[in-house]
């Protein structure tokens, strides 16, 4: 059998195949954070992935990225990787062996931290709290679907952890899996040019970030906020917290009481509390 033609990003190569090893990034840093991602469409990848400052870190093997084409672990004549739903019901479900045989290529050669994910709409939330931990493991298998989804009992044997991007549903999980790894990548050393960047976003601090203006100062008739033109550094920086504080109030009312609750100011009136307060609880009861 023939392989499919290996597809060049930059130095990198990827290329549909049963086996990841083949595929490390020649110009890989050794020990570099690694997406290994099982999918019926590798041809989905590097996507978005491969531009701007993620494609060039890429490039430059900050990161490696490797597929795996889910059909490689199929067998039989029409290399099925689908079946009916037990019990009925419409569509198709991803088989277990063929994703076990796919996770098992997969896990090969991987050692450390190494979550196994399974994009999916029933998953955990993926947070910016996730993308940190993840940024920090050596590496990640992801497992996109398709149809239906996949068996449950290969995400139970494997212990996949399902995470999903957010409350509606994808056609498949390609685009879940760049969202993941986007969000991921830019948090490794050195993907973003600015390192101060990562530290003023929305969510590092549990909060939304403030709004940003460029010039020309005066645009059509729109005035940037003076503040900003006054070079005072700690007073620009005291208004953005303070934008930001009011754009997670106003939009994010989820965000905000967290936010009020970790920095120990009371989450309903938005007051700050007393040290004594804070360690009884939430104040005393009125009458
Ligand atoms: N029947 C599934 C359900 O209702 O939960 C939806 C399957 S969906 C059509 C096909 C695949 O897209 C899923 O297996 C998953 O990999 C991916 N997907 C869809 N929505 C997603 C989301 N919000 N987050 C992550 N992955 C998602």
């Amino acid at each position: 059998m023939s392989r499919p033609p290996a597809r060049s990003h930059g130095r990198l190569s990827i290329r549909a195949s049963a086996r990841p090893r083949d595929l490390m990034a020649e110009t890989a840093r050794p020990g570099a954070w690694t997406a290994r991602v099982v999918t019926l469409f590798p041809e989905a990848f590097p996507g978005a992935l491969g531009l701007s400052l993620t494609g060039k870190a890429l490039a430059e093997g900050l990161w490696a990225l490797e597929t795996l084409q889910l059909r490689d672990f199929a067998t039989g004549k029409h290399r099925n990787v689908d079946d009916t739903p037990t019990g009925g019901g419409a569509g198709m479900v991803m088989r277990p062996d063929v994703v076990d045989r796919a996770l098992a290529a997969a896990a090969e050669g991987t050692s450390g931290d190494w979550p196994v994910i399974y994009l999916s709409p029933r998953g955990v939330p993926f947070s910016q709290g996730m993308a940190q931990r993840l940024a920090r493991a050596d590496g990640v298998t992801l497992l996109c679907g398709r149809f239906e989804g996949v068996d449950q009992r290969v995400l139970d044997k494997r212990r996949v952890l399902e995470v999903s991007i957010g409350d509606y549903v994808l056609t498949g999980g390609e685009l879940a899996a760049q969202v993941l790894i986007d969000a991921t990548v830019r948090l490794i050393p050195r993907v973003l040019g600015n390192a101060e960047s990562a530290v003023e976003e929305s969510f590092s601090e549990g909060l939304l970030e403030h709004p940003q203006y460029t010039r020309p100062n005066d645009w059509d008739g729109r005035q940037v906020p003076e503040i900003l033109l006054s070079g005072h550094h700690a007073k620009i920086a005291e208004w953005r917290h303070a934008q930001s504080e009011a754009l997670t109030k106003e939009r994010r009312p989820d965000l905000w009481r967290a936010y009020l609750a970790r920095t120990g100011r009371d989450p309903v009136e938005g007051q700050e509390l007393s040290d004594a307060q804070t360690i009884a609880g939430k104040g005393e009861q009125k009458d």
